[in-house]
């Protein structure tokens, strides 16, 4: 029987590898974000305009919108910038936080990588990553063991989204500390929760070309 198609976003991809459990609540429960946080997505929103006209200014096509369907899903997202560099699709994404003090967060390189996997599945042809942090850029090559975890975390989202069922929690003092679900989810018992193996992987990902400074 074929599979019920959902969609997903990059943006909901980030939010998995950051923490499972918070990809729940953020489907279910929806909390409104504190005022503390919405003046920090202004602060993104308006750091995003930026960077999209000094894309444009660069010779980069800007909030392109792509779209994919395999298997049960729906892939689609707006990159923020991209270019075609010999052959070679280069994805550009910007973040207007510091990024760790090297390599890239996970959950920011997972959602990059998303574009990349659709670019490279629309024109069978290769991409890259450039994840812009506030003072550094990080480069990435597109390998095979990043897609398979991208597939994995595909296939556990679409039984929460799905189906409802709660995941495992990955989390860390740093961030529980500024979760809004953080009272829920420390009351909740965890008999019978997808089991979460974003844990046991290293929240920093390392680069395999060097980054340039700014
Ligand atoms: S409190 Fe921590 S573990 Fe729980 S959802 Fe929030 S970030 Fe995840």
């Amino acid at each position: 029987m074929r599979k019920e198609r959902i969609a997903f976003t990059p943006t909901e991809i980030k939010t998995f590898f950051y923490c499972p459990r918070l990809y729940f609540f953020e489907l279910y429960l929806r909390k409104k974000p504190s005022v503390k946080r919405r003046i920090r997505m202004a602060l993104g929103s308006f750091y995003h305009v930026l960077e999209r006209y000094i894309s444009i200014l660069e010779g980069r096509e800007a909030e392109k919108t792509v779209s994919i369907e395999f298997g049960g899903y729906i892939l689609t997202g707006r990159m923020d910038a991209f270019e075609v560099r010999e052959q070679e699709v280069v994805i550009h994404e910007y973040k207007s936080s510091k990024g760790p003090r090297e390599g890239a967060w996970l959950s920011d390189y997972m959602q990059a990588l998303t574009y990349a996997f659709i670019i490279i599945r629309k024109r069978r042809g290769k991409a890259r990553i450039e994840l812009h942090y506030r003072a550094r850029t990080v480069n990435f090559d597109v390998d095979s063991d990043s897609v398979e975890l991208l597939l994995r975390a595909l296939s556990d989202m679409y039984l929460i989204k799905k189906y409802g069922i709660l995941p495992d929690p990955n989390p860390t003092p740093r961030k529980c500390a500024k979760c809004p679900y953080r009272d829920i989810c420390e009351g909740m018992s965890v008999d019978g929760a997808l089991a979460s193996w974003v844990k046991e992987i290293s929240p920093v990902q390392k680069p395999q070309t060097t980054g340039s400074s700014l």
